[in-house]
């Protein structure tokens, strides 16, 4: 059930998909199993937030100010801490990345084109210096990785996926609306499915997993099953 892979060849995993998929948990467990690691491209989104507000810029009505932020951002994880700690700028965003100001305000950032750019070739190059590799997001197996070896596009319904994360909150000693968080799933899904730069979409060549009657370990097993079928093959 726990057996730990040792993958030696290059090898990239994408997971896309919505806003609580479960793709964050998922994805970390699954580098695990693998021996590969983890990025959470959300987490770069989100630290570009976090800087913008720290710095009391508003990226829904600032977004020149927001890419001067994102350009000097200079994002790093720091790949010796589980999940890996994220810096900009020098300062430590990682207890900031899951706070609702910081929640309401991502996709503003995501949906700048330039910022997006500064993001997928930042994620590019953490790819490079980190060929075996789970990643997730909503654009990995779509556009930052489209040779990736082992695709997956991970959904649940909105309502499940509201109650997911008032979980993970709660576990964060942090206060949840289920309601509330649903309708912002809902509008994010949306705004995250309609831009113009990286919509979210599942990508052809992606296995599709609805992920909303399934444990978590039972994503993961499925996942890892699947990435081991498809090394079996090539
Ligand atoms: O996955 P997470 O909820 O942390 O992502 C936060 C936001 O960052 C998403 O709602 C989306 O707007 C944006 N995002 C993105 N592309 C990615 C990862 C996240 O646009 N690859």
């Amino acid at each position: 059930m726990n057996t730990q892979t040792t993958i030696t060849d290059d090898l990239i995993v994408t997971l896309d998909g919505p806003a609580g998929s479960g793709k964050s948990t998922v994805a970390r467990q699954l580098a695990k199993r693998l021996g590969v690691d983890f990025l959470d491209t959300g987490a770069m989104y989100r630290g570009i937030t976090a800087l913008c507000l720290h710095h009391d810029v508003d990226p829904s009505t600032q977004a020149d100010e927001a890419l001067a932020i994102a350009r000097q951002s200079d994002l790093q994880f720091d790949w010796q801490t589980d999940p890996p700690a994220l810096y900009g700028q020098g300062i430590d965003l990682t207890g900031r990345l899951r706070d609702a100001d910081v929640t309401s305000q991502v996709s503003a950032i995501a949906a700048l084109g330039p910022v997006r750019e500064i993001l997928v070739d930042a994620q590019r190059k953490i790819g490079k210096a980190h060929p075996r590799l789970v990643t997730e997001g909503r654009d990995q197996g779509s556009v930052v990785f489209p040779n990736a070896q082992v695709k997956f596009y991970l959904d649940a319904s909105a309502q499940v996926r509201a109650h997911r994360r008032a979980e993970q909150l709660r576990q964060a000693g942090k206060e949840a609306d289920e309601k509330l968080i649903c309708e912002q799933i809902i509008e994010r899904d949306h705004k995250d499915s309609t831009r113009k730069d990286g919509p979210l979409i599942c990508p052809d060549d992606a296995v599709k997993v609805d992920t909303s009657q399934m444990t978590l370990d039972q994503v993961v097993d499925h996942l890892y099953q699947a990435v081991m079928q498809r090394l079996a093959r090539v």
